[in-house]
């Protein structure tokens, strides 16, 4: 299979499972130079990489590479969460290093999956390298909605390949700053670990169950309600109900023996 056909085979996936859920870059002077076959390492489909995520086997260290569209950037709270999350669970004992930047609006009025992918093309820099003991996550936080947007219906994030996840800021910033609702941290944070555990190949994503807790309708999420993969975690219509008291949901016992049998803690 040509790495073409395996990110467009990737690609619909990620599709497929939004729908399900409701929910050659040039290389920079002196910079970081990506060969095209690293590349291949961060173009799977999204869970293929739980396994060299949760243990230090091959990667020892993490580089999390956040773009955001001018004035979208996740509060420092958030990202703050979300590196306690990745030290309690995964093996990373090289470090964990956050790089976040900015970029003008690229100017669409909502975003496919493939339009961020096709972002991603663009501005990624920083790729996994075997030799180095690193491994890399992309993400990228947009100024407009998900295509996919229906009524209340609405897509707070989306993993899409192994390493690569897309969160829909705008959509968060809004719906949080309705009246009822959990306060923007606490529904970022959500969404960012949310879909992190997508790519730690939660629930039966590419980390098998050690028992079944798969919610076979809404997709590869947990059947636990009170879960960070329950599926309403990354939904506009459900996420309040999830946050009681502001407090960011847990990842569930099942899903942590899941994470724990696959080189994770
Ligand atoms: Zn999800
Ligand atoms: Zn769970």
């Amino acid at each position: 299979m040509t790495v073409k056909n395996m990110v467009s085979r990737a690609l619909l996936a990620a599709l497929f499972t939004m729908v399900v859920v409701g929910c050659s870059g040039d290389d920079e002077e002196g910079g970081m130079v990506a060969s095209e076959q690293s590349k291949v390492l961060n173009r799977e489909k999204t869970g293929s990489s739980a396994y060299d995520l949760l243990s230090a086997e091959t990667y020892s260290k993490i580089v999390l590479e956040f773009i955001y569209v001018e004035g979208y950037e996740p509060a420092a709270q958030s990202v703050e969460n979300l590196k306690s999350f990745i030290e309690a669970r995964m093996h990373k004992p090289g470090g964990i290093v956050i790089e976040e930047r900015w970029i003008d609006s690229p100017g669409l009025s909502e975003y496919s999956v493939n339009d961020v992918f096709e972002l991603e093309k663009e501005e990624r820099m920083r790729y996994s390298d075997k030799e180095e003991g690193e491994i890399t996550v992309f993400a990228f936080f947009a100024d407009q909605a998900s295509d996919k947007n229906e009524g209340n219906k609405v897509t707070l994030g989306a993993a899409y390949l192994n390493t690569s996840f897309v969160i829909y800021e705008s959509t968060i910033r809004e719906v949080s700053g309705r009246a009822g609702t959990s306060g923007r941290i606490s529904m970022e944070s959500t969404v960012l670990q949310h879909e992190f555990g997508h790519l730690l190949g939660l629930v039966d994503l590419g980390t098998p169950m050690q028992e079944d807790h798969l919610d076979e309708e809404n997709g590869h999420h947990c059947d636990n309600e009170d879960c960070l993969m329950y599926y309403q975690a990354e939904s506009g219509g459900g996420i309040s109900g999830l946050i009681n008291g502001g407090s960011i949901p847990q990842l569930h016992a099942q899903c942590l023996a899941d994470l724990r049998a696959n080189g994770g803690k």
